[in-house]
């Protein structure tokens, strides 16, 4: 593999093309291939629109449609706004209500907060600690003006899958349009829209080894008076989605969704075992909670909080793996897991989650690589707390250290911050005379923090106490390369620094 990781556990991120799947594809870009637009009435166009019709039946085959309930998108998310905007600007007059869950993907959350700016209102259900809403809660959301309920199959963060069962049949019940984003579902687990009460189902093919850029929504026959197209052009898609068709993408989905069914048992038993090993391997560690227990999961997905360790520390030492990650360092909203969060993790434990998603290479040496690890990694990351009595840097003890100086000198020390805040710092000076001699310290941060702190140590040995301190924060950080946003955690190790002066007296 290329790039810098070792270890791809990431599938519920995006997947890997399947080899057969960039042969398919190759097939329908140059000259000698089927590169004709499927719209035209020639024998390129005829050979192209062939080969999506077959691609079409691949896909709708997957979750047991009929080839005219496929509309060919760009991926979920355009499904999903497709499935939500399309039913609720064609249904206003009859109702502005929806219904969805707190732990729905972006893609889901973003178009309805977009719904409730033009007039909608939106009923955002939080689940129980597993994961799962209860299918009452969401007849109890229920009002005589709720158009849609959407409530994905599986989540994508912790693979708990939701009863779309029951949920669809409520809907049905009330005669309330269902959608479903099953994005992380589909290829994974039996997905089968002759036997779910589903109205609308969104999926993609780079989760299932397809390419990314393709996916398709399910419109079921009796929804589809109900869903109007919100783009524009020539009319393909019956006009629900427009524009020339990607024949190369239409085929790369359609070989991955049979790709998909045929392996689906076989792949989910092993990669059901696979993933016990990881939790095997990990849950001894103690203090590792697995985020969705006691739901019914996806077989690739394993998120699991680790406590006693600080969340960007934890990511940044396990680099050579490719994980997602809860915390702030990674994500663009520097913010918690908004979906472990609304589990009921606090945010020290949403921020030190790993979300391991295995799939179709994955190796039980890569599980063990993981593994191996992620366990150094914890055990080092525990041994740097404050509670523990190993330190970073060595000696702890005054006596000892000013004993092993000979008995000349004595030590200082001041420490800021806590644990609370992610941040805590303690140097220990050791002072002879009017100079520091040594400088050692404790520290609980993140990586930023203790290069800071590791770095001024160096700095101090020789220093007075009228010129201790070595510049100001924004001057270290410059020189660190710390990050502007993080110049706050600098200040923490400042205070540290001053508190050991105000005790030099
Ligand atoms: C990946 C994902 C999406 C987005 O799919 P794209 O094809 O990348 O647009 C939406 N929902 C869920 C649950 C996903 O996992």
């Amino acid at each position: 593999m290329s790039g810098v990781a070792a270890v791809y556990l990431d599938y519920a991120a995006t997947t890997p093309v399947d080899p057969a799947v960039a042969e398919a594809m190759r097939g329908c870009l140059t000259l000698e291939g089927d590169f004709g637009n499927s719209g035209s009435t020639h024998a390129p166009g005829a050979a192209a629109a062939a080969r999506i019709a077959r691609a079409r039946t691949q896909v709708a085959t997957l979750i047991g449609a009929a080839d005219e309930e496929i509309v060919f998108t760009s991926g979920a998310t355009e499904s999903n706004n497709l499935a939500l905007l399309g039913i609720a600007h064609a249904n206003a007059d009859r109702g502005r209500h929806i219904v969805t869950m707190r732990t729905e993907h972006k893609a889901m959350l973003d178009p309805c907060r977009h719904l409730e700016k033009s007039g909608f209102t939106v009923t955002y259900l939080t689940p129980a600690r597993s994961g799962l809403i209860e299918p009452a809660a969401v007849a109890g959301a229920l009002r005589p003006d709720t158009l849609l309920v959407s409530v994905m199959y599986a989540n994508n963060e912790t693979g708990v899958l939701q009863d779309i069962g029951a949920i669809g049949a409520l809907c049905r019940e009330r005669d309330v349009t269902f959608h479903s984003d099953c994005a992380q579902a589909a290829g994974k687990v039996p997905l089968d829209v002759r036997s779910l009460p589903v109205d609308l189902l969104s999926f993609t093919a780079h989760k299932l080894y397809g390419p990314k850029g393709i996916g398709a929504l399910y419109v079921a026959r009796r929804a589809q008076p109900l869903l109007r197209a919100v783009s524009f052009g020539g009319g393909q898609e019956r006009g629900l989605r427009p524009g020339t068709l990607p024949t190369h993408q239409i085929v790369g989905f359609g070989v991955a969704c049979e790709l998909a069914q045929v392996a689906l048992h076989t792949e989910s038993a092993r990669l059901a075992g696979l993933r016990e090993r990881l939790w095997e391997g990990l849950a001894s560690l103690g203090e590792v909670y697995l985020n969705g227990a006691g739901a019914a999961r996806v077989p690739g997905i394993l998120n699991l909080s680790f406590g006693g360790v600080e969340g960007e520390s934890l990511i940044a030492g396990v680099a050579g793996l490719a994980v997602s990650t809860g915390a702030a360092c990674n994500s663009e909203t520097r913010e918690p897991s908004y979906v472990l969060r609304a589990l009921g993790r606090d945010s020290r434990l949403a921020e030190s989650s790993l979300r391991f998603s295995l799939g179709r290479f994955t190796t039980a040496p890569d599980i063990d690589y993981a593994v191996t690890t992620v366990r150094q990694e914890v055990v080092r990351l525990r041994a740097l707390s404050p509670a523990a009595s190993v330190s970073r840097g060595g000696a702890i003890d005054p006596e000892a250290w000013v004993a092993a100086q000979k008995g000349s000198g004595r030590v200082v020390t001041g420490e800021a911050g806590g644990a609370d805040l992610g941040t805590w710092v303690r140097f220990q000076l050791l002072v002879d005379g009017l100079r520091v001699k040594d400088a050692r310290f404790q520290a609980l941060g993140c990586p930023h923090t203790l290069d800071a702190a590791a770095w001024l140590c160096e700095q101090l040995p020789g220093r007075t106490r009228e010129r201790l301190i070595p510049g100001v924060p924004a001057v270290w950080a410059a020189s660190r390369s710390v990050p502007a946003e993080k110049l706050g955690r600098l200040l923490i190790v400042e205070d540290a620094l001053l508190a050991c002066l105000a005790r030099w007296a």
